[in-house]
């Protein structure tokens, strides 16, 4: 069966290593974003038979309708990566409600329509693999992140259920928690100063965050799993 997967987020950043990843090993892509010419000049980079879709994931309308255009025109998807995702940071006593909205609905509501429309065909198949990209701070929680860190601790949460209902179905579902990374999200930080504090003394690149995430997709004993991949961050947390 041909192997199909739908990487939301995965015109930048680690979503893109990602589809690169999983290109070069005979994955067909569907690379979903709002912005549809980055899409596109994400997806035609991986070569011939990858494809570009716009779609917003907070929107269930746009997660639907996504997912019908990516049957037609890949075949089934068996595969889902979720790594569309916004960060607002900022203390909460200065968190605008229309930021924190954003957040959970593109970091958890998002993820939740797109595991909900692959899992429906996910059954139909009785196989599939899911990874969710959660965030280090989602397990430590951050100063200046609560409303990010509860998207994503709430990822967590959601995943582990989820891996629960559909073991069964053979559909499998973890985590994947980077992190400081460096993509568009952490360009502005400071990171002379941050990563000091990183065992590793370094951020990471997309690349090593896409090999976790296929480690995962593969790998069939295991779900529930949330992997973490953050130079040691944790540790000091
Ligand atoms: P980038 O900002 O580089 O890329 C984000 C991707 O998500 C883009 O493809 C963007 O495309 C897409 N996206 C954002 N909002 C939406 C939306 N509403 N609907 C559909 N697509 C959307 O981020 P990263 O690669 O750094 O982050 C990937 C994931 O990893 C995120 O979930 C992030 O929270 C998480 N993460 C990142 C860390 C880091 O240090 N970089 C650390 C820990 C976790 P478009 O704007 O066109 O929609």
């Amino acid at each position: 069966m041909a192997k199909v997967c739908a990487v939301f987020g995965g015109s930048r950043g680690i979503g893109r290593a990602v589809a690169r990843l999983l290109a070069q090993k005979g994955y067909r892509l569907a690379i979903v974003a709002r912005n549809l010419e980055m899409a596109k000049a994400a997806a035609g980079d991986l070569g011939d038979g990858h494809l570009a879709f716009s779609c917003d994931v907070a929107k269930e309308h746009d997660v639907q309708s996504t997912f019908e255009e990516m049957e037609k025109h890949l075949g089934r998807v068996n595969f889902l990566v979720n790594a569309a995702g916004v960060n607002r940071d900022s203390l909460l006593v200065r968190t605008k409600t229309e930021d924190m909205i954003s957040q959970l609905h593109t970091n958890l509501l998002g993820s939740m329509l797109t595991c909900k429309a692959a899992v429906k065909t996910m059954i139909q198949q009785q196989q599939g693999s899911i990874v969710n990209i959660g965030s280090v701070v989602g397990l430590k929680g951050n100063s200046g992140q609560s409303v990010y860190s509860a998207s994503k601790a709430g990822l967590v949460g959601f995943s582990r259920a989820l891996a629960k209902e559909v073991a069964r179905k053979k559909i499998r579902v973890n985590v994947v928690a980077p992190g400081f990374v460096h993509t568009d999200m952490t360009k502005d930080l400071k990171e002379e100063h941050l990563k000091k504090n990183i065992p590793l003394q370094r951020f990471g690149e997309p690349i090593e965050v896409a090999h976790a995430v296929v480690f995962l997709l593969e790998s069939p004993y295991i779900t529930g799993h949330v992997l973490v991949v953050d130079g040691g961050l944790q540790l000091v947390m």
